[in-house]
């Protein structure tokens, strides 16, 4: 368990002597896209190209540089080629039945990213183009629900196109037919009074937010639940409390007895955002609480050996930057930063000299540099850090 990770030796917390804001905007260094075979490849967010667009798209919202925003609208175009044709992913997710679905690895993230770009651009065909394209997604009934390949990652894409386009953009009577499907899978494999709501992916009842329970509440939570569907999320949430490892990490799934992991996708990381989010929604002390010792558990365990958001210390930052915002305690934004200054001091020299891992994708979104170089452009302005395609 150990080598997973570098023992955190930063101090606790070293309060700051308040400085004015800065006065330049930040300038990232972006990779240079590869070649357009390489483009096709990959179109998602997650590992693909289009996880440079959303970066780019970040920067330009920081920077406000017309070139951010030009390439990721030329890296979009190509995506929503490459999502309309491409052969590598379709194979892959056919697999699943849920190649068009999802904000983070479908071709929702593509018409809803292309449709937020053509907005700032101002090209309203475009606009109008991306917006139709993604109404054309339809779900099919075997979906399964999670974040990553079903449901819940639709329902994300849809909140991303509100948030920009304003409330009834996708409509609520759509979107809240498929929080009830959710929900209504959710009670087949969940446990009245015990855990009311279970959800099965790949033969596997996970917890974590890429494939199980935090990242699909996560979602449930940004909607206006029904009063009995609001009180069996919160008991689902209730019951991984109670049944979170003595550490206070939490199982990747109901089997888990290893308690190895400490990543956004699997551990309390990701469990720790939805807390946030839950403790905002319900207002209760049990939940802050909670979130709070698991951020404890991302302090001690979470400075791990990948730079990425996704199983990488630049994700984990994203926890002290969500409970910063929830509390206002500069406390959890020194963690966030102390882990962001201990990727840009030790980053690139532990990956060089291989006692930290790139990523299997260096350059993506969710494994790579560029979910670093989103963390250092989202701590511009931290009280409005967003963990990328997942807090909105
Ligand atoms: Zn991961």
């Amino acid at each position: 368990m150990a080598n997973r990770y570098f023992p955190n030796l930063m101090p606790d917390f070293i309060a700051e002597t308040p400085q004015p804001p800065p006065t330049t905007a930040a300038e990232e260094e972006i990779a240079a896209p590869g070649t357009q075979e390489q483009w096709i490849q990959d179109y998602t967010p997650y590992t693909g190209v289009l996880g440079t667009a959303f970066l780019l798209l970040k920067a330009y919202q920081v920077s406000n540089n017309k070139n951010d925003l030009n390439l990721a609208a030329e890296i979009v175009k190509d995506c929503d080629t490459a999502s309309s044709h491409s052969s590598f992913n379709w194979v892959l997710m056919d697999c699943m039945g849920s190649r068009d679905v999802t904000f983070i690895c479908g071709r929702a993230g593509v018409c809803a990213i292309g449709a937020v770009i053509a907005k700032h651009t101002g090209d309203n065909q475009m606009l109008n183009y991306y917006l139709a394209q993604f109404k054309k997604i339809k779900l099919s009934k075997d979906l399964p629900e999670e974040l990553l390949y079903g449901r819940a990652g639709f329902l994300w894409a849809c909140l991303f196109l509100n948030k920009h386009f304003g409330e009834g953009t996708i409509a609520t009577s759509y979107t809240d037919a498929v929080v009830d499907e959710i929900i209504n899978n959710g009670r087949k494999l969940g446990v009245k009074r015990r855990c009311p709501l279970m959800f099965e992916m790949y033969g596997e009842k996970y917890w974590g937010a890429a494939h199980g329970l935090a990242g699909i509440i996560r979602v449930l939570l940004e909607y206006d639940l029904k009063p009995d569907q609001s009180e069996d999320v919160k008991g689902t949430l209730k019951y991984m409390i109670k049944n979170r490892f003595p550490s206070g990490n939490y199982p990747a799934s109901e089997e888990d007895r290893g308690d190895a992991l400490v990543h956004w996708c699997h551990g309390a990381p990701g469990v720790a955002l939805t807390l946030v989010k839950a403790a905002e929604v319900y207002r209760e002390r049990e939940l802050l609480e909670a979130a709070i010792d698991a951020a404890e558990v991302v302090w001690n365990r979470g400075l791990l050996k990948r730079v990425g958001i996704c199983h990488g210390i630049s994700g984990n930052a994203y926890v002290f930057l969500s409970l910063y915002r929830l509390t206002g305690n500069m406390e959890f934004l020194y963690r966030a930063k102390a882990f962001a200054c201990f990727l840009l001091d030790r980053g690139h020299k532990l990956i060089a000299e291989g006692q930290m891992h790139a990523g299997d994708n260096p350059y993506s979104l969710f494994e790579g540099v560029g979910g670093m170089a989103y963390l250092f452009l989202d701590l511009v302005e931290p009280v409005n850090a967003r963990f990328p395609a997942y807090e909105l």
